[in-house]
């Protein structure tokens, strides 16, 4: 701990800091602290955006029971464990209207996400 009330202090490797140098290295700690911040917000940001796209995408409202049980017949999950083979290069797979997040399948009902899958994946032809 830093004793305040001593113009110097030893450091770790026995130098000695004066007072000014050492408030002038605790003062850039918030700054470090802020850049961090601003980061992990950027990072956040992505990963909230997607989480939103996600969440409207399982937007399940006005589904009737049937209907999610239908879903579950065939294992649908929003995102798919394997990279090629997701709902958007589906034969089955219905695109999004203009500006739209979220597709839809011609097997069921409600909204399907582009990096969905089910266990009817069918490969879209070119
Ligand atoms: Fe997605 Fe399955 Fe529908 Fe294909 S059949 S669009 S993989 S939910």
């Amino acid at each position: 701990m830093y004793n305040f009330n001593n113009a110097e202090e030893s450091a770790a490797d026995g130098s000695r800091i004066s007072r000014r140098s050492f408030i002038q290295r605790v003062a850039f700690i918030p700054v470090l602290a802020a850049g961090a911040a601003g980061v992990m917000a950027g990072c956040g940001g992505k990963e909230a955006e997607t989480e939103s796209a996600l969440a409207t995408c399982e937007n399940y409202e006005g589904l009737s029971e049937q209907d999610l049980n239908l879903r579950k017949t065939f294992n649908y999950v929003s995102n798919s464990p394997n990279a090629n083979q997701v709902c958007s290069n589906c034969a089955l797979y219905v695109t999004p209207e203009a500006g739209g997040t979220c597709g839809g399948c011609q097997l069921f009902k409600g909204p399907v996400n582009p990096g969905g899958y089910c266990t009817s994946w069918a490969q879209k032809q070119a």
